[in-house]
């Protein structure tokens, strides 16, 4: 029998959970897709859980009261063993949403859980794959999703999407030697998403986001992209690529008469790099753009790890004149405290809660609360992911300053920009 608590369903057996996949599987199309998560972890305390049945009791419940608010209520899981646990996502749109939902899983449990006098630690290791790409029946689905955790085991990696079904080019252990080939031949392409200002009804900034290229045989998603580059020590040479195909787009822009400011996603892992705003600024001299004209944005949980260090670079970045955004803000459980000691000038509400703003009171109470903390510490507000004019209206009420989401716009190539901006000058009406 399932257990639900009002929240995503736990299988007691594994036979339940095959018949619910299959289910949904049959019903999976190119828009709604299903996915499995297969998760094998390498706890650090299976001799006391092997020992004591109550102290194995106690780390279950703790593990699922960490797992629980990281799925949502049509999600389901069971534990195919005692150390490999199996999820199921439902009617997602894209692949990229199934990484997020990984990204939840792994940061939920990130930190160790403390049962005692024992600290745990999970070291989880996640292999997805997703119906119709990957599989189109559930045992083909499950063993996909199994074959990629193997292989991201092998690879040192976190986590690892499956490999496409008929794609004859090289396996997923060859993703880091892939990702080097595109970095070494600049092959890496932008996309540009307009942040719109809801009282001006206008375009105010765009961020750029990586793209696999689109002509490579094999297709690799952008949180899996930066995930291998920040395993593999290639961050550094992607952000250099990724800031110079920018810079080069702005110059044109410019050209073409269209001055407008940037946002430009920093992975956490380069704040640790020595000299960072100075290698950032003078990058940006060679192309003449002003850093005023950049933006940075941060993952909240960039401001956790090093605070001290943190916070020393981000006063650089801003006395250099970046804009400093924090991003996906509310999944990192930062002190909020915290806010008034960074020199930021934006919190982008983490597009998890959007989604759930207009169904779940909790989440519209969550978006609510940063609004209000953000106006209180003089900051913008920017929500992520906004999908639905009804989404809109609830910003709108709340008082959030800007939106970006499909919505509006997909993220779009850099020729597209400008016959955007002047068509929706032009013709939005957001209200
Ligand atoms: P992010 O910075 O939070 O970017 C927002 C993500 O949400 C993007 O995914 C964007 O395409 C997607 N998105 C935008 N509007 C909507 C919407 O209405 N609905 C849904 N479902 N999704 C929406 P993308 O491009 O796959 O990027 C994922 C993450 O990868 C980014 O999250 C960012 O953390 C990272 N990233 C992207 N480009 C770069 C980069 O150049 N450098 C670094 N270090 N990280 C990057
Ligand atoms: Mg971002
Ligand atoms: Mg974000």
């Amino acid at each position: 029998m399932p257990n639900s608590l009002l929240t995503c369903i736990e299988f007691s057996n594994v036979g339940d959970f095959y018949s619910a996949l299959e289910r949904e599987v049959n019903i999976a199309s190119d828009i709604s897709i299903v996915a499995v998560l297969v998760m094998s972890m390498h706890r650090s305390d299976r001799l006391n859980a092997m020992l004591t049945p109550d102290y194995a009791q106690a780390t279950r419940a703790a593990f699922l009261e960490r797992i629980r608010p990281v799925l949502r209520d049509k999600d389901s899981f069971v534990f195919a063993t005692e150390n490999e646990c199996w999820f199921l996502l439902p009617q997602l749109s894209s692949d990229a949403l199934a990484i997020l939902a990984v990204h939840r899983v792994l940061s939920a449990l990130s930190t160790p859980l403390k049962i005692g006098s024992h600290t745990i630690f999970f070291n989880p290791c996640i292999g997805i794959a997703c119906a119709p790409v990957h599989a189109r029946s559930a045992t083909a689905l499950l063993r996909a999703a199994d074959t990629a955790q193997k292989n991201a085991q092998l690879g040192n990696l976190r986590f690892l999407l499956a490999h496409g079904a008929e794609d004859a080019s090289a396996g997923p252990e060859d993703l880091p030697r892939a990702l080097e080939d595109v970095l070494d031949a600049n092959r890496l392409e932008m996309r540009y998403q307009p942040k719109v200002e809801l009282r001006s009804n206008s375009v105010v900034s765009v961020e750029a986001l990586v793209r696999w290229p689109s002509d490579h045989p094999q297709t690799v998603a952008t949180p899996l992209l930066i995930e291998i580059a920040e395993r593999c020590d290639m961050i550094e040479l992607l952000t250099m690529r990724v800031f110079n195909k920018v810079l080069q787009e702005m110059v044109g822009w410019r050209q073409s008469g269209l001055t407008i400011l940037v946002w430009i996603n920093l992975s956490a892992k380069l704040l640790s790099l020595e000299h960072l705003p100075t290698i950032l600024s003078r990058v940006l001299s060679i192309w003449n753009i002003p850093t005023s004209s950049i933006g940075l944005e941060i993952t909240e949980s960039a401001f956790i790890n090093d605070i001290e260090h943190t916070t020393n670079v981000l006063f650089e970045l801003k006395a250099l004149g970046f804009h400093l955004s924090i991003d996906d803000f509310g999944t990192g459980y930062s002190s909020l405290a915290y806010l008034r000691r960074f020199p930021i000038d934006e919190l982008k509400i983490d597009r998890m809660f959007i989604h759930g703003m207009t169904e779940s009171l909790q989440d519209r109470q969550i978006v609510q609360s940063i609004i209000g903390l953000a106006h209180n510490f003089g900051l913008q507000v920017v929500a992520e992911g906004v999908e639905q004019a009804a989404t809109l209206t609830e910003l709108d009420i709340l008082g959030c300053d800007q939106i970006q989401g499909y919505l509006f716009a997909r993220p779009m190539p850099g020729d597209d920009l400008i016959g955007w901006c002047n068509a929706f000058n032009r013709t939005a009406k957001l209200k």
